[in-house]
């Protein structure tokens, strides 16, 4: 039966509705798992609830009905030490029946496949699994409303949707369904109850105390003041009032206050690497209230995941969906609050009107400028940040021309001389060579891998630095045509390598000896043995201890670059590569030497030198079976002639 289907058959209502399987294995997890903070469901409850009022208050910009005579928004909880229940109550926006079978029988959060597989991994890892991590785990994503199944062993939740006159009761046990049930309307007035019935080990969770301490570090900054009922009967008492925290001067607010206020809007555990608050004012009004995360989202990298910043006008909470900062900052989380922008028209229109970009633009910049005060200041929490989140600002570096050079200039590279800790291209361009005119790199998808190609050979004997990149968005941005400091960036993996202007460190002589001539004919040779399969054949700069690698012609893609795309189908296939050789490896001298009744054994030569530098490069060689003839080939005429000389 499909859930339309089930959602109009309203004459058998109480029939159990199997969850989503998503939803099924969450909550086998929620109820099984020993997850040493089980805490945090309080704050997702309460965080719903905040939802719900805030979305309330939205809906009735245009409908102020909805409101009728309860209009200022409360969070209640409850508990009864007695009878074991524990109810979250809020006279927010509600849920239709509908509503309630897609919310609380669906996950629609993007990044909740990637969170059960990855909680799948730690639970296979047993033993190897850090203790807690699962925890971590847990916080980080924010479970929502299902880890009500955490500590109760029946969930009931009671809702009325604002402008309907129905109540409806859900309830589960969370062991793979769920029932919805009609209930007289006047079962609550408007918005949801949500009632847990604690397992015994949970009975804690009905001291006042314990509560309001709770509640006080998980939800204080939760804008809907909350309320607590020690039992039943007893009288309401505030918790927490309410009060925005952006709105409050910043000498007031302490850092503690900001990691709570963090961890309640981004739904993490962990402590914000950068907190950016400020308010801008003049032609435009608005407050910005930023966290950095400390550690990285599961889905980072899932393209559909959004920016999660909040937009407020005057304190209403209008959407987190006004892609206010870029995709590249998508990492960042918390909210703005625009005085100026218009409350009584829609969501769309808000998104389009002007005085939103002007702050996307304010926003943006701004984040980026307390980034580089950070990196100025505190390198050590910068690296952090980098590390965590370089990869995604690297994205802005090609899709934000504006801000190109703060991003560049943002940006940390590990190099050459520099694998452990991070370089910036001003340390870069601070260490040129004399007649150096370009910043080198080396783009692959594995740092080892960068760190042994051969390619790095003749600038590692110059000392000079070659930054490592292993992000596959860096092909990307390298080769978007910017430069820094007036420096062009260019691969060591393309076209000549320039290095004859820059001296050896490693050897004494000014200048580098002209390759032999006998080199030179057997360049030819290779040349006109390998034919199509390469560009050209020529005499490499770059190398020092390999005798052969593989270069990009002058012009056009790296070859890093010509890989990814062509793996992805976006290019036909990669060009043909230029084959260069060490002039000076005495392989190749030793070849060239060899005289025309060698050239069968010449030829295998050439083919297994260019299948070694296609090895060297992360490939396959250019065809299996004729390089296992080859060398089989090639390793025979070594033995027949050891055999040979033994003999004599
Ligand atoms: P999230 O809050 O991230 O959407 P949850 O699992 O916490 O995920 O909640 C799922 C959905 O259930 C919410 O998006 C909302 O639609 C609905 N919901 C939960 N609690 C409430 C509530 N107190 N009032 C109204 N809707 C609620
Ligand atoms: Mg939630």
């Amino acid at each position: 039966m499909t859930m339309t289907e089930e959602n109009r058959s309203e004459s058998r209502p109480a029939e159990a509705q199997p969850f989503q399987a998503d939803v099924a294995k969450l909550l086998h997890l929620m109820v099984h798992s020993v997850y040493s903070d089980k805490s945090v469901f309080l704050r997702e409850l309460i965080a719903n609830a905040a939802d719900a009022c805030e979305r309330l208050r939205y809906e009735a910009i245009a409908e102020p009905v909805l409101l009728g005579d309860d209009v200022k928004p409360r969070i209640s909880v409850s508990v009864d030490a007695e009878t074991k229940l524990l109810t979250v109550e809020d006279n927010g926006i509600g849920m239709s029946r509908e509503e309630m079978v897609e919310a609380l029988g669906t996950i629609a959060r993007s990044g909740t496949k990637a969170f059960l597989d990855r909680i799948a991994a730690v639970e296979a890892g047993g033993e190897g699994a850090a203790a807690g991590e699962d925890n971590a785990l847990i916080g980080r994503f924010g479970v929502g409303f299902y880890s009500a199944f955490m500590v109760a062993e029946r969930v009931d939740v009671l809702s009325h949707r604002a402008g309907t006159d129905a109540s409806w009761l859900w309830s589960s046990d969370g062991q793979g369904t769920f029932t919805v049930t009609a209930v007289p309307a006047d079962a609550i007035r408007r918005g949801t109850r949500v009632i847990l019935h604690l397992m015994d080990d949970a009975k804690s969770y009905t001291e006042r105390f314990t509560l309001e301490r709770m509640i006080k570090a998980q939800s204080g900054h939760v804008p809907v003041p909350i309320a607590l009922v020690e039992k039943p009967g007893a009288e309401a008492a505030e918790v927490t009032d309410g009060a925005a925290l952006w709105t409050k001067p910043k000498a007031e607010i302490t850092t503690g206050d900001y990691t709570d206020f963090y961890r309640s809007i981004a739904g993490q555990f962990d402590d914000p690497a950068l907190t950016v608050h400020f308010r801008a004012e003049g032609r435009q009004d608005y407050t910005t209230l930023f966290f950095v995360p400390g550690s990285r989202p599961f889905d980072l990298f899932d393209p559909d995941r959004k920016g999660r910043i909040k937009l407020y006008v005057k304190r209403v909470f209008i959407t987190d969906d006004a892609d206010i900062l870029p995709r590249y900052l998508r990492f960042v989380r918390g909210l703005v609050d625009s005085a100026d922008l218009p409350l009584n028209v829609s969501r769309e229109k808000i998104q389009e009107s002007p005085l939103l970009a002007a702050i996307r633009k304010g926003a943006t910049s701004r984040v980026l400028s307390e980034l580089e005060r950070l990196a100025e200041k505190e390198p050590v929490a910068y690296a952090k940040v980098w590390e965590t989140f370089g990869a995604v600002l690297k994205e802005g570096i090609y899709e934000d021309f504006e801000r190109r050079n703060a991003l560049l200039a943002l940006a940390r590279f590990k190099t050459t001389v520099s694998t452990d800790s991070w370089r910036s291209l001003k340390d870069y361009v601070g260490a040129l060579k004399a007649n150096q005119t370009a910043i080198y790199y080396l783009a692959g998808d594995d740092i080892e891998r960068l760190k042994s190609s051969p390619h790095l050979e003749g600038f590692r004997a110059r000392g000079v630095e070659v930054l490592l990149l292993p992000d596959p968005v860096d092909s990307f941005w390298v080769t978007s045509g910017g430069s820094f400091d007036g420096k062009p960036f260019k691969s060591v993996t393309q076209g000549v390598a320039d290095l004859a202007l820059i001296p050896r460190a490693d050897v004494s002589e000014e200048k580098e000896p002209e390759a032999a001539p006998t080199v030179k004919i057997f360049v030819a040779f290779l040349k006109s043995t390998l034919g199509d399969a390469v560009a050209d054949v020529r005499v490499s700069d770059r190398l020092t201890d390999s005798a052969v690698c593989l270069v990009a012609p002058d012009s056009g893609m790296d070859r890093g670059l010509e890989k990814i795309l062509a793996s992805a189908g976006r290019l036909p296939s990669a060009r043909k590569p230029i084959f260069e050789v060490n002039p000076r490896h005495q392989l190749v001298v030793a070849l060239a030497g060899l005289g025309d009744a060698e050239s069968a054994f010449k030829q295998d030569a050439a083919h297994l030198l260019f299948d070694e530098a296609r090895v060297l490069d992360g490939e396959r060689p250019a065809d299996a079976r004729l390089f296992s003839e080859r060398l089989a080939r090639v390793l025979g005429r070594v033995l027949h002639q050891d055999s040979a000389a033994a003999k004599a």
